[in-house]
């Protein structure tokens, strides 16, 4: 297998959203192909009928695409090995099907779900006895004949032990007499997934299998599919399942109580997919022999290995993904922040208001988008003020000292011709330096009264020149009146 051009693949069901876990699952495929220089396949699993989803396939490719992951082969861009979605390729799993029964490691299975539940104990579990294994070919005859529903089942070893092992987790085995008979092909036609994935893991040139670790102990029953055949087996690489944190500080697979876990709600909250693939590539690998945090889609290709993957549980931390994601909003280029910030600005604030310039102050202070609507509560809306606030004590300011400010102030800004940063900050300081009064004692007064709450994005005249002088001069007249 050393010198065989390594391929890899992503084979999701079409069941709904996409979890952040499937998503890592895929970038790591994808990213071990790609490290070495092997290709990349998508295939869609949808054999089970029962759990499709409508248009959760464009789900899977939309956020491939969004996140960078491009696949070699795959529904839409084609390859030697299509179709690249299950259902399009039934004849050819009831073709190996087949050939399992012609060489006696699968057999047909007539038996009734009405049998197979009494074969069950009192909690539902129970597997198969084996009831069809060896009909004769009149009594399989005789049966399709009248028309009975049949699945074709593998005949499992009886004696012996299956072992493979799996490039993260080490030797798996198991006992042949533990496995049951499963079905390959189901009574409606449609392979299982334990079979249709095998033949097209082959048929597709697979050679490293990538997957969530809940496939580690039924991998040996794959395993012997292979065999069954004659094929090579592939390499297998199972991950470790992502957890998340629970309230009471235990952790538990990720689900929605611990927050958005499918990517497109993390888009929807304000988080960049290029920072969700950084921090998600984190989860479960690290570079080796390197602290490095941050990476493009290029350096993760170059870094990544499969003895980098850790076999425990990774916990996915929120908090992390956030600061992951300020650091990504920060490094946005102006026109690219813009195109994001501008449109949540629109829709909150009115035409009177630099959205331009009160962007350009959030850019460095937002972890998400969704955090601008909450920044900028106080510039769509008076907020409540808060006298104490003019308490200052590293500028000696206070309530009383504030109101001097302003009412000096209000005059000499209702005369400033061009209402911009560096103009007002002009006129204020003159009349600091006028009055012997620290800057920061006059900007503190300023600012508390435009802004009417104590953290703000950006300084008195920065936040002057967002209001516009109308609004501004109100917003201090206003607060005259409420000191005086
Ligand atoms: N369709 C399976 C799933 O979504 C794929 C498992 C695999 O990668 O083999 O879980």
């Amino acid at each position: 297998m050393a010198d065989k051009l390594i391929k890899t693949r992503f084979a999701p069901s079409p069941t709904g959203f996409m979890h952040i876990g499937n998503l890592r699952t895929a970038l790591y495929s994808y990213l071990l192909a790609k490290s070495q220089s092997g290709k990349f396949i998508l295939r869609i699993e949808d054999t089970d009928q029962v759990r499709l989803v409508e248009g959760a396939a464009d789900v899977i490719l939309k956020t491939l695409e969004m996140t960078g992951i491009d696949y070699d082969e795959g529904p839409g861009v084609g390859g030697d090995n299509g179709p690249y979605v299950q259902s399009q390729r039934l004849d050819i799993y009831r073709g190996y099907a087949q050939k399992l029964i012609d060489s006696g490691h699968a057999y047909y299975c007539f038996c009734t779900p009405e049998r197979l539940e009494s074969l069950k104990d009192d909690k539902g579990i129970g597997g198969y006895d084996g009831h069809c294994r060896s009909l004769s070919k009149e009594e399989i005859d005789k049966n399709m004949a009248e028309g009975k529903p049949f699945v074709i089942r593998q005949r499992m070893p009886d004696t012996g032990t299956t072992s493979y092992v799996d490039q993260v987790y080490g030797e798996v085995s198991i006992d042949n007499s533990e496995l049951r008979d499963q079905v390959l092909i189901k009574a409606d036609g449609y392979p299982t997934y334990n079979f249709c994935h095998v033949v097209d893991d082959y048929l597709m040139g697979v050679t490293h299998v990538v997957r969530g670790n809940e496939y580690l102990t039924s991998t040996p029953k794959y395993c012997l599919l292979y065999d069954a055949f004659g094929w090579e087996r592939p390499c297998y690489v199972h991950l470790p399942l992502l957890m998340g944190k629970d309230e009471d500080g235990n952790v538990s697979k990720l689900s929605k109580r611990h927050g958005a876990v499918s990517f497109q709600d993390l888009v929807n909250d304000g988080f960049l997919p290029q920072a969700i693939v950084n921090y998600i590539a984190l989860l479960g690998w690290c570079p080796k022999g390197s602290e490095q945090e941050f990476f493009t889609m290029d350096e993760l290709k170059q870094s990544f290995s499969i003895d980098g993957l850790s076999k425990s549980p990774a916990v996915f931390d929120y908090e992390k993904l956030r600061w992951f994601n300020s650091e990504y909003i920060k490094k946005l280029p102006d026109d690219l922040y813009e195109e994001k910030a501008l449109p949540i600005l629109d829709e909150i604030l009115g035409d009177n208001i630099d959205k331009k310039k009160l962007a350009q102050l959030l850019h460095s202070r937002i972890s998400t988008f969704s955090d601008i609507r909450e920044s900028v509560a106080f510039v769509s809306d008076r907020l409540d003020m808060d006298s104490s606030l003019y308490t200052n004590k590293k500028n000696k300011t206070t309530p009383e000292s504030c109101l001097e400010v302003l009412r000096d102030c209000l005059p000499l800004l209702e005369g400033v011709s061009d209402w911009n940063n560096d103009e007002l900050f002009a006129v204020l300081k003159d009349y600091a330096a006028s009055k012997e009064k620290k800057a920061g004692a006059v900007m503190w007064a300023i600012r508390i009264a435009v802004a009417r709450q104590g953290v703000t994005p950006g300084g008195a005249t920065e936040l002057m020149e967002v209001f516009g002088r109308e609004e501004s001069l109100d917003r201090i007249r206003q607060a005259i009146s409420e000191l005086a």
